[in-house]
């Protein structure tokens, strides 16, 4: 049965799961382990983290895609241990990676105590394809007397044989019982350094079962949607997996799983999650109108090479592209930056300000000389007077030009001014001029402090 009802809500009834049990919001796990200097759970920020593509024993390559993966901001990276070379390898790899490295083990538990020997600063293994409890135990034992954490894991795909038939009925339930028969496992080994997954390449599932796990234990857990597909497809499934359950407080570290051999994707994949919750920072966000049929320049390679060119900055500093200006900066009145174009002019703005008014072509250069004088000087400065005045009048003129136009943004505000009439009576004609924008003209607007779900769970790249 799915956990998804007909209103799109996913649900826990008693008799879907067997438990009873709503889903009110819980917060980040409330243990906290560390991997290397990164910590995991207990209100730490959601970690970021990827896996290697490349065969682990070929240095050269694991070491540049790990370098990679660092620099789009992992703050961990695992890499696969199938093979003895590969013990052999992951030694230099610890010594020489710049985050933390978390060896990847199935079925030979062996290759896990040497990884630990290795210096891994973290183990991850399905304790259920490992041989049996005994050598669990081992390498728990191994992993406790020189403080290296687990990662505990069970996937869909291969549950343990004693929960097939719950599988088949409520795969749910199935997926966190055997989670739970592994902490259990854990516990009476006297081991609590580890964080747990629950994987499925069902969305609807996964959230589900992460929902059911973080109200039945408190160690931290990792998120992952398995084998979801390929950049596209992959990373929207993700976000909407993930995104539910970070929104709601579960998760303490992610991992997108694309079908490339790029990490460095996987890692930009996660950081857009994360920001789009507000749960982290990390560099400049785009907002960018989606065009109408009063577009008059190549926008589409505009907002492509901004985006790119973004990627080199680290300050969060959020820049607007407007398709046009007939709307005036209408809603991208708080950008830190801005542009909006016209078929031969445009002009660059700044905090609900002409900056700049310059030809369509050079719109994208002057934005980021723009951007490169506020990152040495730190204050936005108007040095050329005359061109931000012109720019403001060739606004002002557009506008009043177009003043009647029915465009997206002033229907939105029409939208709004006519709820708050219902509400409170205002003008609605009125709110959907040009100045019916300016009510947002400050600061990051948009949030509800109060009613975010991820309020208070906020963290800054500092
Ligand atoms: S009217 Fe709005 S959506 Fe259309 S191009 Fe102008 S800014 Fe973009």
């Amino acid at each position: 049965m799915s956990p998804v009802n007909a209103a799109g809500r996913v649900h826990t009834s008693a008799g879907s799961l067997g438990t009873g049990a709503s889903y009110p919001h819980s917060m980040a796990s409330a243990r906290q382990i560390h991997v290397g200097g990164v910590p995991i759970g207990g209100g730490a920020p959601v970690a970021v983290q990827t896996m290697t593509k490349t065969e682990t024993a070929n240095l050269p390559a694991t070491m540049d895609q790990i370098r990679k993966v660092a620099e789009a901001g992992a703050d961990i990276v695992r890499v696969a241990v199938p093979r003895e070379k590969d013990v052999d390898a992951l030694r230099t790899i610890v010594r020489e990676s710049p985050i933390p490295i978390i060896a990847d083990i199935h079925f030979n538990h062996t290759l896990a105590l040497k990884s630990i020997e290795a210096g891994a600063h973290c183990i991850r293994l399905n304790p259920g394809n490992i041989g049996g409890p005994e050598k669990v135990g081992e390498v728990v034992d191994l992993a406790r007397a020189k403080g290296t954490p687990m990662r505990i894991g069970v996937n869909s795909g291969s549950l343990p044989k004693h929960l097939h038939a719950l599988e088949r009925e409520n795969p749910v339930e199935a997926l966190v019982r055997a989670a739970e028969e592994f902490v259990e496992l854990m516990h009476r080994l006297d081991f609590q350094d580890f964080k747990v997954s629950i994987k499925s390449t069902s969305v609807p599932n996964t959230i589900a079962s992460n929902r059911l796990l973080a109200q039945r234990i408190d160690h931290p857990l990792h998120l992952g949607i398995t084998e979801a597909g390929t950049k596209w497809s992959g990373s929207l499934k993700s976000a909407v997996g993930l995104g539910a359950l970070l929104a709601d407080g579960i998760g303490d570290t992610v991992r997108i799983s694309l079908s490339t051999f790029h990490a460095e994707e996987e890692v930009k994949v996660a950081w857009e999650i994360l920001k789009a919750l507000k749960l982290r920072e990390r560099g400049p966000v785009l907002i960018a109108c989606p065009t109408c049929g009063r577009l008059q320049f190549d926008m589409d390679t505009v907002v492509s090479e901004i985006e790119e060119r973004l990627r080199a900055y680290d300050d969060p500093i959020e820049v607007a592209v407007l398709g046009c200006a007939v709307n005036g900066i209408g809603e991208a009145s708080h950008a830190d930056f801005g542009i909006t174009g016209a078929k031969d002019e445009g002009l660059i703005f700044s905090r609900g300000k002409a900056l700049r008014k310059v030809r369509t072509e050079e719109l994208v250069e002057v934005l980021f000389e723009e951007i490169d004088k506020y990152a040495t000087r730190r204050e936005i400065v108007v040095d050329d007077a005359a061109s931000a005045a012109a720019g403001a009048e060739w606004l002002a003129e557009i506008e009043a030009e177009n003043a009647g136009e029915m465009t997206p943004e002033r229907m939105a505000a029409l939208e709004k001014a006519k709820a708050q009439e219902s509400g409170g009576g205002e003008d609605v004609l009125a709110a959907a001029g040009v100045e019916g924008a300016d009510e947002e003209a400050d600061g990051r607007r948009g949030l509800d402090e109060d009613a975010s779900p991820t309020a208070g769970r906020r963290f800054t790249r500092a």
